[in-house]
């Protein structure tokens, strides 16, 4: 088969040149065994780090921003799952972490503070839905001490995302990353951010929709979109970036120009 020489030419820029680049995931969970992990989860969709790292080694994501699946899909051990991870990643140069974050346990404030001093943690993350409670209640106290701490909120979506979001405008020292790019109502909340505080992530299955990403860069720009994968398949999540009807520069922005900015001192 021949290729249209211009054709040709987009190929090798989107995804050769692109490929060498290094890449940083910034939304990602792994299993290791413990409670509240999805029994769901089997060899059809693995999640265990060794699998993860081949996968990303592949695919030339050096740095991968985690949190287990345990902390986050359940409320039973999430100060030991986050005391795991941080133990985990001091041996692996690829590994970040996002500490959990569950309001009602007054003792991962705490945690969460002394972690925040060490190197590689890159914020504190939240799942209203999983963890059962509704985040309007608790938003104040969250971001308040996200904003105290200079630091960057990673919340899954909640119903209300557009009213979560705002409660962000009281805080400008603080970043909310408002996950898995999927709906108008995160486009909206990044457009009306008063500080421009609030971004996204294209992390989780939403991706496929067909004008997605194209769209929300021309609604609010690359550099409020960062690269994540949720631990859905990484071919399918770079390659979702790398063939997307934008520009290289919003490319690079959202594969890994945004997260340095932002993470890597
Ligand atoms: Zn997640």
């Amino acid at each position: 088969m021949v290729l249209h020489s211009s054709r040709k030419q987009f190929l090798k820029w989107s995804v050769i040149e692109m490929l060498d680049m290094e890449i940083i995931d910034i939304h990602c969970h792994f299993d290791h065994g413990a409670v509240g992990e999805s029994a769901k989860r089997n060899e059809l969709h693995k999640a265990d780090l060794a699998f993860l790292k081949k996968e990303r080694e592949r695919l030339g994501i050096k740095k991968t921003f985690m949190s287990s699946f345990s902390s986050v899909c359940s409320t039973e051990r999430i100060y030991e799952e986050n005391e795991y991870l941080f133990e985990k990643m001091q041996k692996a140069t690829w590994l970040y972490q996002w500490v959990v974050l569950d309001p009602r346990e007054k003792r991962l404030f705490s945690q969460v503070e002394s972690l925040l001093k060490k190197d590689k943690i890159v914020g504190i993350k939240i799942h209203p839905e999983l963890h059962k409670y509704e985040i309007l209640d608790y938003a104040d106290e969250i971001f308040a001490f996200a904003n105290e701490h200079k630091t960057t909120v990673l919340m899954h979506p909640p119903a209300t995302i557009v009213k979560t979001a705002a409660v962000a405008d009281k805080y400008p020292d603080m970043n909310l990353i408002i996950a898995h790019l999927g709906v108008m109502e995160h486009i909206d909340a990044i457009a009306n951010a008063k500080h421009g505080n609030v971004y996204t992530d294209t992390s989780g299955q939403a991706s496929y929709k067909n004008n997605i990403l194209e769209y929300a860069v021309e609604k609010v720009g690359s550099e409020k979109i960062f690269f994540g994968t949720d631990t859905y398949s990484c071919a399918f999540q770079v390659g979702r970036i790398l063939l997307a009807g934008i520009s290289k520069k919003d490319k690079e922005n959202i594969l890994r120009n945004n997260a340095i900015k932002f993470f890597i001192k």
